[in-house]
């Protein structure tokens, strides 16, 4: 006899349909509703998991991908760890070239999934033979039957977001969201779920947060990339050092900037006071959030939605750890005092 077993079929099943969860607390003295798009409930805890999902997905669609076959990809963890997941379930080969300013965790958990690593310097310039670029082009074209994902100049990557992240925001504030505000990284984020909220309502404001260090406010405002905006900074998966095809500069009306320092101080007051347990780019999500409604951008009525990329427990040898906000200085500012430690 055959029983109605509730159960998933796979992981996979899972990608997608994050929950819209209201900010009551952090947001206590803002004027407006604003709501987070919690990235970290997906398999992979992030928000890469769509775009992994979908780009696998259409490859085999499409006759590229067979069973065995390697897929290699540069990643800051997040798109990495989705596709080692993928790839476990779906039966591939996952290369993975990383930037040497991830953290270890991701690094190990990368591993722990059976993804091959190779650490690439952060500081080089995208040409240089060394950088995550180069070593993934060299790999995919010394590896046959190989893809490459290619999430910066792919533009399957946005097309992943207007066929989901989109929908669903629009879905669950039955259309009465008034901003987005996202980060941008590959840009695929808010550049597919933008053009997707826009064509129902091209009177939502969206907003792109961006790092200093980075290119992408400078080429939004002026259409050239300065490279004298370029400096390292801390926060991974957020800005960039060049101009990635994969993000619509069209469907974005603004970019703000935001520090290391007040991204990694307002990440840990997300899940201290929310607790709602966050990345590094979620806090700079809500400090952006604050830096505009200093200048005004909200009243009464907004309907703010911000999109919460990753799950916390990816930083716990970063901004979760409280040696290492003391070893970049970020408890010496005048406001923010450091943790007491309890001994026996
Ligand atoms: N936050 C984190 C933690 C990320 O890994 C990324 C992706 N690089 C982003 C934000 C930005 O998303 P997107 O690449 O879609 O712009």
């Amino acid at each position: 006899m055959e029983h109605k077993i509730n159960a998933y079929n796979n992981l996979l099943e899972l990608v997608g349909n994050t929950p819209l969860i209201k900010l009551n607390k952090i947001t206590a003295n803002l004027e407006g509703n604003f709501y987070a798009k919690v990235e970290g409930f997906n398999p992979g805890h992030s928000s890469k998991d769509r775009i992994a999902l979908y780009i696998i997905e259409e490859a085999e669609r499409r006759g590229i991908l067979k069973k065995g076959s390697t897929i290699i990809e540069t990643t800051s963890g997040n798109t990495g760890f989705s596709i080692a997941m993928i790839s476990i379930i779906k039966g591939y080969e996952c290369i993975l070239a990383v930037s040497s300013k991830s953290s270890k965790d991701k690094i190990d958990m990368l591993r722990s999934m059976g993804a091959k690593v190779y650490v690439c310097p952060a500081h080089v310039s995208a040409d240089d033979p060394r950088s995550y670029y180069e070593v993934a082009k060299r790999l995919h074209e010394e590896t046959v039957g190989s893809i490459y994902i290619n999430q910066y100049f792919n533009e399957l990557n946005s097309e992943a977001h207007y066929k989901s992240t989109g929908p669903e925001i629009w879905n669950q504030t039955n259309g009465h969201i008034t901003h987005l505000v996202a980060c941008s990284g590959t840009g695929g984020t808010i550049s597919g779920t933008a053009k997707y909220l826009k064509e129902q309502n091209p009177n939502i404001r969206v907003i792109g947060v961006d790092a200093y260090g980075s290119v992408l406010k400078k080429y939004h405002e002026t259409g050239e990339l300065d490279t004298k905006e370029i400096y390292p900074y801390r926060i991974e998966g957020l800005g960039k050092n060049l101009i990635p095809t994969a993000t619509n500069f069209k469907v974005i009306d603004e970019f703000i900037k935001v520090t290391d320092e007040e991204s990694a101080h307002t990440a840990r007051e997300i899940s201290r006071t929310e607790g709602l347990f966050v990345g590094y780019t979620s806090g700079a999500v809500m400090q952006a959030v604050r830096q505009l409604e200093e200048m005004g951008e909200f009243n009464e009525d907004s309907n703010v939605v911000v999109i919460f990329p990753d799950h916390g427990s990816r930083y716990m040898s970063k901004i979760y750890s409280d040696q290492w906000m003391a070893d970049q200085g970020f408890f010496d500012s005048k406001n923010v005092e450091e943790p007491q430690k309890i001994e026996f």
